[in-house]
């Protein structure tokens, strides 16, 4: 059998604190364990938000932790094409739509249907679900539309595309901290409405980028954060449509602050560069997040 392949998938809009660390760290253990191959991915299609000194931190963090990944790292914002080739298909296909409403034009669409009293369904996000009002125009209506100029993203119409794979894709998920046991979890994509999949000013989305890059780098398994477990659904019927292999995949915990949430680049969570320049070692690391010191070899 071809021996498994993991990657850590970064996004470069900050520093890397603890639930980097922990995740990164997990997946080196485990490609090493297994015998597999260890990548790294620089997951920056937000090319208003990432940033070239974060992507630098994420190699100098990675390296002082003592991790070592494959050269070339692939880095997504040199590879739109790539993305917009997958996205072709599934325009061929009938699958996705343009939708051209703004976010306040969305807002105000739902609470003009939730003040007569209608309760408008929520993603596992608490976000709500996209109102997909064109879906019922014309081919030619949309194309006047996108002749005219208006921007617009592509959503993927999730009626149709379950339709398309016949019986919603489940998907094998680790049972613990490691692939010794996997179980199906068996979760549609329903739950999440018409997602983005390419978006406006971008000509892909986090879903579409993420399972072309698995399949194209053969990612056999898949670890990463609990937070991206239900996003898992949507990935699944991306890769059913589009014929795509599929990984295993591993959900693991979060490391939480002392107020019990979850690290976040945004609530100031500390750095790993912090913790290194306070004098903590990459031992201390792994120590706290929960992990046994490294095995020697
Ligand atoms: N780039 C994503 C993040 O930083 C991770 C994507 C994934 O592992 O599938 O949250």
């Amino acid at each position: 059998m071809a021996s498994p392949v993991f990657r850590f998938a970064p996004s470069p809009n900050g520093e890397l604190h603890l639930g980097h660390a922990f995740s990164a760290i997990l997946n080196a253990d485990l490609a090493a364990r297994m015998g597999g191959r260890f990548l790294l991915r620089i997951e920056d299609i937000d090319t208003a938000r990432c940033r070239p000194e974060f992507e630098a931190a994420i190699y100098r963090d990675l390296a002082w932790l003592g991790l070592a990944w494959e050269e070339p790292v692939r880095r997504q914002s040199d590879h739109f094409a790539d993305y917009a080739a997958l996205l072709d298909r599934l325009v061929r296909d009938d699958l996705v739509y343009p939708s051209f409403m703004s976010r306040g034009e969305i807002r105000e669409h739902i609470s003009e249907a939730e003040s007569k009293g209608r309760r408008w369904p929520r993603d596992p996000d608490g976000v709500p679900l996209y109102p997909g009002v064109e879906k019922t125009w014309s081919k030619r209506a949309r194309r006047k539309k996108i002749e005219g100029g208006e921007p617009f993203s592509w959503r993927l119409d999730v009626a149709a595309a379950l339709a398309r794979a016949g019986k919603p894709p489940s998907w094998r998920e680790a049972d613990g901290e490691d692939f010794a046991s996997v179980s199906t979890v068996d979760e549609g994509a329903a739950a999440w409405g018409d997602v983005v999949v390419a978006r406006k000013e971008t000509p892909t989305s986090y879903h579409l980028s993420v399972v072309a890059d698995d399949a194209l780098q053969g990612v056999t398994h898949v670890v990463r954060g609990r937070d991206l477990f239900h996003a898992t659904s949507v990935q699944r019927l991306l890769q059913v449509l589009l014929g795509l292999p599929e990984p295993a995949y591993l959900h693991h915990r979060l490391i939480t602050g002392t107020d019990e949430r979850k690290l976040s680049k945004s609530r100031g969570a500390p750095t790993l560069r912090s913790l290194r320049e306070a004098g903590a070692t990459p031992t201390d690391v792994r120590d706290m997040v929960g992990l046994a010191p490294a095995e020697a070899g």
